[in-house]
């Protein structure tokens, strides 16, 4: 598999897989025209996609998701009925023979890659994440979680590669302008994943297969790229991590797509 994440903050999140066989897209969280320039910076064009997974109803991955759908009537919308079911109003009438039923805890085979769905604690109506498996490859996705239960640990312990979240560092947010409410909201156990509890996670994630981690969804006001990839390395350095792995810490960004990487 190859990947690319064309965007990830709490703006707007869109992440390009491709197969020999398959291309998919997981969220559609900027406008139509952005999710294509995006595409078009990595040689890669919404034509050829077929397989859009939405993770959750919130408008930083759905954005897109009307707009797409109906300019590319190939497009298939594989998410499960209950965050459907909340995206409608947001993202106008889709055909229905568009929309694929897929419900947490399943697994779906799309050509050569198998597609696991997990469910996670966020404030959505049924958020889940996936992983994906091909040729004994996997690369698993986990953003907007307050935590990350033993579960899917389990369940993702050990990929090639993760598009893991690292949403704040705890003392800005604390300090910084949002209102007492949406602090509240982010540091709660259905929020957002802090800088600490990403590096946390990781500690128990990273197994000898794993090669790469994106750090996503890093929030504009409250988080700094340097800090979140300095505290996860320092956790991963501390629970000795650092030594006989060769994992690299890699970074997104809201805007610019990273290369296209192998899993
Ligand atoms: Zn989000
Ligand atoms: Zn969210």
């Amino acid at each position: 598999m190859l990947v690319s994440v064309l965007a990830s903050s709490s703006k707007g999140n869109v992440t390009y897989i491709e197969s020999s066989q398959t291309k998919i897209l997981i969220d559609a969280g900027l406008s139509g025209k952005k999710i294509e320039k995006g595409l078009a910076t990595i040689n890669r064009k919404m034509s050829d996609i077929k397989y859009l997974f939405v993770t959750h109803e919130h408008s930083d991955h759905i954005r897109g998701v009307g707009v797409l759908a109906r300019r590319y009537p190939q497009l298939l919308i594989y998410a499960n009925l209950k965050t459907f079911q909340m995206m409608k109003s947001k993202i106008g009438i889709i055909p229905p023979e568009q929309f694929v039923d897929f419900e947490p805890g399943t697994t779906m085979t799309i050509g050569d890659v198998d597609v696991e769905s997990f469910g996670v604690s966020h404030d959505a109506i049924c958020p889940q994440f996936y992983q994906f498996h091909c040729n004994n490859k996997s690369f698993a996705l986990l953003t907007d979680t307050g935590y990350v239960s033993d579960k899917i640990k389990y369940k993702i312990r050990n990929a090639n590669m993760y598009l893991l979240e690292s949403n704040h560092d705890v003392e800005m947010l604390r300090s910084g302008m949002y209102p007492w409410n949406l602090k509240q909201r982010i540091l709660s156990d259905q929020g957002h994943l802090s800088n600490d509890e990403s590096g946390e996670a990781l500690s128990d994630l990273i197994g000898l297969n794993t090669k790469k981690i994106f750090l996503g969804h890093l929030s504009q006001e409250n988080n700094l790229k340097s800090l979140a990839k300095l505290t996860v390395s320092n956790i991963l350095t501390e629970d000795g991590l650092a030594t006989g792995h060769d994992f690299k810490i890699l970074e997104t960004d809201p805007i610019v797509p990273t290369k296209l990487m192998k899993v």
